[in-house]
């Protein structure tokens, strides 16, 4: 493992840190993930545009289709300076994240010269539309359903936790289009546009308060022959490749959810000398217990950034980040909760926020997205420590031997 920046590394740094110095000002920082308002979109299309502008954006992306045709380590850089600097997760991140290289991977030669450039600098952004509300972990349960209309198709049904797609220009969505066939041969993905006649979109509100994501409701909406993505029938391959994209976006291990350890041991030195003698001592345990598995969830991380300063894919180990990560942070949570009482409702943090009492109401969110918890174990049990398999819900002649869940 190489913690340390190689001679290229450190001097591609050097360039990221003065760009990001100079336009300070104008990046939004510190703020939440998600914007609420049309104006905040436009706040967060703007900073994504001026970083792209940077060279900042799309750093592994070919060069023939505006990306800096860099390598992994490169984009984990420039994501360590942005997250130093408090820049929230770009508004276009499901585009460059997943859809992007979905595209890169999947799409026609006409697809990649109309969409790849406007996801880079924020002109269009992109949503993933492919959990159902009967199909998520199990995503090749999905049952909207596409038909041949002359040309082009009609897409029908009802998707649902489609983070950002009330400000999203193009959704990449999966659908059925052979009911007869096998459940993984029977898939279909459509590039769709989220503004044409029948799409219906309906913001859900979070118990955090923001409403990030959404139902999206398709009546026999319209699609050209051209928005297909992959060929016909072979939808399921193509949301593997988007799948594998979130896994690594979302695999780093860094665990601590943006320093909440660090703001344990601010809050535990405040309330410590508060507390009796002998429930000190069982917090000091456990805060160094936390501690501990904080620097081990780090430590792994920079296992996966080794990978990638090799220009390696993380494989399916990069699960043990997440399931890592998850855990701790509720941990955390949990011993903050208890030292502030009552008063987590209340305790404020640095940016005036309930900050507790927040980072609370984002973790079942955090355990669900990307793949639950429950099924990276399930990856992890089998394909790293070579497991029995889980019993399938079919017949094992008619299911993709590799893949069976997937959690969108
Ligand atoms: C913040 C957030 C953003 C999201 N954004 C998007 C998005 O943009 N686009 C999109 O398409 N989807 C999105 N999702 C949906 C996400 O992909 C699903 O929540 C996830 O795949 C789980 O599916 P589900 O919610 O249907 O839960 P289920 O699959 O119904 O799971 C419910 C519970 O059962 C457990 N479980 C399920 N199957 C098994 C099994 N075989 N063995 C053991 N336990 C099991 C799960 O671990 C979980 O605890 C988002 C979700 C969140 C929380």
């Amino acid at each position: 493992m190489d913690i340390d920046d190689s001679p290229s590394e450190r001097a591609h740094r050097e360039r990221v840190r003065a760009y990001l110095e100079e336009h300070l000002h104008s990046l939004v920082r510190n703020a939440p993930a998600d914007p609420e308002s049309p104006a905040e979109v436009e706040r967060y299309r703007r900073t994504q545009r001026l970083l792209y502008e940077g060279g900042l954006v799309g750093a592994t992306w070919p060069v023939e289709y505006g990306g800096g045709g860099a390598t992994r380590m490169a984009q984990a850089i420039i994501d360590q300076e942005l997250a130093g600097i408090g820049v929230p997760p770009l508004v276009g991140q499901i585009g460059l994240g997943m859809c992007g290289p979905t595209l890169i991977e999947h799409g026609t030669a006409a697809q990649k010269r109309r969409y790849l450039g406007p996801i880079l600098s924020a002109e269009e952004i992109w949503a993933q539309m492919f959990s159902e509300p009967g199909a998520g972990s199990d995503l090749a349960g999905v049952s909207t359903r596409a038909v041949r209309d002359g040309d082009g198709w009609r897409i029908t049904g009802q998707k649902v936790w489609t983070s950002g797609a009330h400000y999203s220009d193009w959704g990449m969505i999966l659908t059925r289009t052979d009911p007869s066939a096998p459940r993984h041969r029977g898939l279909t993905m459509f590039v769709i546009d989220l503004r044409a006649p029948g799409v219906e979109i309906r913001p859900l509100r979070q118990m955090s308060g923001a409403s990030a994501f959404n139902e999206v409701f398709l009546d026999s909406v319209a699609v050209p022959a051209d928005a297909v993505l992959g060929p016909v029938g072979e939808g399921w391959k193509v949301a593997l490749t988007t799948l594998l994209n979130e896994r690594m976006a979302i695999g780093g291990g860094g665990g601590d959810l943006g320093g909440s350890i660090e703001a344990l041991g601010d809050l535990a030195a405040e309330v410590l000398p508060t507390l009796p003698a002998e429930r000190q001592a069982v917090v000091r345990h456990e805060l160094g217990r936390l501690q501990v598995r904080a620097l081990a969830c780090r430590w792994t991380g920079y296992r996966r950034l080794t990978a990638l300063s090799r220009d390696e894919i993380p494989g399916p180990e990069a699960s043990a980040g997440k399931v890592a990560g998850t855990a701790l942070a509720r941990d955390i949570v949990k011993l903050a909760v208890s030292l502030l009482g009552a008063d987590a409702a209340f305790a404020a943090g640095a940016d005036g926020s309930a900050h507790w009492q927040h980072v609370r109401s984002l973790l079942p969110g955090l355990e669900l997205a990307g793949g639950a918890t429950e099924i990276l174990k399930n990856v992890l049990g089998e394909r790293v420590l070579g497991l029995p398999r889980e019993p399938r819900p079919e017949p094992a002649a008619a299911r993709d031997a590799e893949h069976e869940t997937a959690g969108a």
